[in-house]
């Protein structure tokens, strides 16, 4: 493996840089990773397992990252890459397996078996333990990241020798790289320093949002459940069998302050359906927020040696409970991509990653579309009202309807790596 260079000192999952306040640092590695959320972080551990040298430059803190509350549903291809990282252990140890997921409507609960559907089944396990396990590895392989890293800027993406450059602690530090990989995120960099008539995107903006409550009770159903209510949606979803993240569906103008922990129990009890509500153990929130809905894709990925993975490049509605699977699927595809274009000295596996990331993100991005079409309140559009219906009563009728969900919701088979890199080897 080649290292990097550096006047950094290693740090893991604490920053401790001890960068020089006034000397510019000049540095090199073979890839530069921005964004130490789950796509970077697990791309750093995935790299070096295939004895590629990469740095990760994280502008946050790693106990803000670590504060961040996301997602929880694991599809079964994301726990084996997690496995290929090294990562899985607790994972597979804390991790609850979920069989089934239950769908709420008109006050009943009907059970999509997943596992006898399509003989696969999800794991709940939080974004933030992921993010610490990814973090620990990291810290274990001794390989660079650096956080709170201020003002990253790419440079040269579209020649044969990038940099990205940095601040932290009052001095400018330079790294030179092989590659660059955007895992910041969809308010990150990387994405925005692509000129506008390079890239084309697709958006679609829900007239909702979900009113998210993080408390310490046990959950009030064994699975998820997905509701759709006259009131609006609602899920029912947990961390831990102690820990629970409850939604509810809220207009994109409302505020934390107007929902009381009261209020919102009691909205939740309302629209989750009485067989679920009958079960609901209430606390105070330990975390509330709001976030809005959306669709969103930028294509392609790549741009020249500069390569997009995760949020940076795409968002789905959380309906799915697809956007960390994603990102995980990316960041797979672009280690594969960097595997065999170092180990083959081959253009074709980088050249492909855009449209092999692509075919499972617009899929994604479909099912993700579907189950928020089906399940959310729209007001005053009741020609979407009687196909929500129509869909929700084929879906619980039709045993070939569920197995498609089920296909869906446990995620669709990673594709193999690109047959055109492997003839151009032979
Ligand atoms: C509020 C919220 C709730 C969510 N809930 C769910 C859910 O319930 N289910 C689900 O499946 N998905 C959910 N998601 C989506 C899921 O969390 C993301 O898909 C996942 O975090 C994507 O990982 P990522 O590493 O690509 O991006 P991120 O997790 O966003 O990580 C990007 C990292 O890049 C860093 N960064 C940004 N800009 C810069 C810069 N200029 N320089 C250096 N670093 C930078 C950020 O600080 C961050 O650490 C949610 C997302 C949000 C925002």
């Amino acid at each position: 493996m080649r290292k990097s260079r550096t006047l950094d000192r290693k740090s893991g999952s604490r920053p401790s840089s001890t960068i020089s306040e006034s000397l510019v640092s000049r540095t090199r590695t073979q890839v530069v990773i921005v964004g130490a959320g789950p796509a970077g972080l697990l791309l750093g551990q995935l790299l070096h397992r295939v004895g590629i040298d990469a740095v990760i430059l994280e502008r946050r803190s790693a106990e803000y990252v670590l504060g961040r509350i996301r997602a929880g549903v694991l599809e079964q291809g994301t726990v084996e890459v997690l496995d290929c990282a090294g990562a899985s252990a607790r994972l597979r140890k804390e991790g609850l397996i979920h069989d089934g997921v239950g769908i709420g409507f008109e006050g009943r609960r009907h059970r999509i078996a997943l596992k006898q559907l399509v003989g696969k089944a999800v794991t709940v396990y939080g974004q933030t333990e992921l993010t610490r396990d990814l973090m620990e590895a990291r810290a274990a392989s001794g390989c660079t990241s650096i956080y709170e890293a201020e003002d990253v800027a790419l440079h040269g993406w579209g020649g044969a020798s990038p940099k990205v450059t940095y601040r932290r602690n009052g001095a400018t530090h330079e790294i030179a790289c092989d590659f660059i990989a955007g895992c910041d995120g969809y308010h990150g960099v990387c994405r925005a320093s692509i000129p506008a008539d390079k890239s084309r995107v697709f958006e679609h903006v829900y007239p909702f949002g979900w009113l998210g409550v993080l408390a310490d009770v046990p959950p009030p159903w064994s699975e998820l459940v997905y509701a759709n209510s006259e009131r609006g949606f609602a899920l029912a979803s947990l961390r831990s069998p102690t820990r629970v993240r409850c939604y509810v569906q809220c207009s994109l103008d409302d505020r934390v302050e107007n929902w009381s922990d009261t209020r919102f129990w009691d909205e939740f009890r309302r629209r989750i359906g009485e067989e679920v509500a009958d079960r609901v153990v209430t606390a105070p929130s330990i975390e509330k927020s709001i976030a809005p809905l959306r669709s969103f894709v930028v294509e392609p990925l790549r741009f020249g040696r500069l390569f997009l993975a995760g949020d940076a490049a795409h968002i789905v509605p959380p309906t799915g409970a697809k956007g960390l699977n994603l990102a995980v699927s990316d960041v797979y595809y672009l280690h594969e991509a960097l595997r065999d274009h170092y180990r083959d000295r081959s253009e074709i596996p980088l050249d492909e990653y855009s449209a092999r990331c692509l075919r499972r993100i617009w899929k994604a991005e479909r099912f993700s579309w579907w189950m928020t079409r089906q399940l959310h309140l729209f007001p005053g559009d009741a020609f979407a009202r009687r196909m929500q219906v129509t869909e929700l009563e084929y879906l619980f009728e039709s045993a070939a309807a569920q197995a498609s969900m089920a296909e869906n919701y446990v995620g669709l088979p990673f594709e193999p790596a690109a047959a055109s890199a492997r003839t151009q080897v032979a």
